[in-house]
């Protein structure tokens, strides 16, 4: 197959774009196509300064990588989670986020959760869900509580993430089977901060297939963590990637079309009708100022209370 630009031989076929790449267009291709989503969905400016949450996983990588060669003003953010002590997941995410940092010369901050909060996140959940269960609902509240204390205390205008088309389709398609409107009326590329305590968010990958940031993470030659989180399998996330994956396989573009379609319904008023779908009054927390959907203390800070106890 040939490059569609140059005719020279290509690397990556996009059926759902009928698009063929040669290394270098596809490389050109990326970060043109990035800088078109970030000026549709006006998620930030060259004078903003961005936060770029890293894991050390391809996306969060390819993402930091893009934004640099893009000419935005960038640091990253790598939370260390305590997964698995020793030689690890989070060990090796940390090395690869840091290695990746000082390769490209950007400032990386580093947040322990282990150093800063005196135990793993497996063992707070341990704690908190007295053994039961994955540690996926502290994890996911804990980071996205460090990340908006970072951007705030850092004084950053914009948090961004990692997040790729087959992420981004596969919670579409856990909400809508479920119909979690809260949820449904919250998934966008950009969360404006519409709280005193809330950073603004963005997506600028949410319309980029999963295996095309695969693809450009290894033709960047960027080293990524290949192993997912030990507590990822049986994910239902996963379950929802593998069933979507069959429906583009028989209709390429049909994971695209379910996301830009749902982006476009909410846009002309999927929502606008629903007298019960307005977005969740916040607080703020007497504790740590963020805020929090129950008057008083956030979940986070409660949390922190409960496993000193
Ligand atoms: Fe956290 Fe791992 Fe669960 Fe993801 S799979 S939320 S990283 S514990
Ligand atoms: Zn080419
Ligand atoms: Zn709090």
């Amino acid at each position: 197959m040939k490059c569609r630009k140059c005719s020279a031989k290509a690397v990556i076929n996009m059926r759902q774009h009928k698009l063929a790449l040669c290394k270098s267009h596809y490389l050109d291709w990326i970060p043109e196509q990035t800088q078109r989503f970030i000026d549709k969905y006006k998620m930030f400016t060259h004078d903003d300064n961005i936060l770029v949450a890293v894991s050390g996983g391809k996306d969060s990588l390819a993402l930091w990588d893009i934004l640099v060669r893009l000419g935005y003003r960038t640091a990253g953010l790598y939370i260390g989670l305590g997964i698995d002590g020793g030689i690890s997941y989070s060990d090796e995410s940390q090395r690869l986020a840091k290695k990746f940092a000082q390769s490209c010369n950007l400032h990386l901050i580093s947040v322990g959760f282990p150093e800063e909060y005196g135990s793993t996140i497996p063992e707070i959940a341990k704690l908190t869900m007295r053994g039961r269960g994955k540690p996926c609902s502290v994890c996911g509240m804990s980071r996205r509580h460090i990340m908006n204390r970072v951007a705030r205390e850092e004084e950053f205008d914009v948090l961004v993430t990692g997040h790729n088309l087959d992420d981004e389709a596969a919670v579409l398609f856990g909400n809508t089977i479920n119909w979690q409107g809260g949820y449904l009326l919250r998934q966008q590329p950009v969360l404006e901060a519409n709280h005193p305590g809330l950073v603004k968010k963005a997506k600028p990958l949410c319309r980029f297939y999963e295996r095309e940031m695969a693809a450009y993470t290894i033709l960047r030659d960027i080293e990524y963590v290949y192993d997912e989180c030990p507590y990822s399998v049986g994910a239902k996330s996963i379950y929802y990637k593998e069933l979507l994956n069959k429906l583009e396989t028989d209709r390429p573009g049909a994971k695209l079309n379910f996301y830009l379609s749902f982006l476009r319904a909410k846009k002309e008023g999927l929502f606008s009708s629903s007298t019960d779908q307005k977005p969740m009054e916040l607080n703020t927390c007497n504790n740590c100022g963020q805020p929090t959907s129950v008057p008083g203390e956030c979940a986070f800070c409660r949390m922190l209370v409960s496993i000193a106890d």
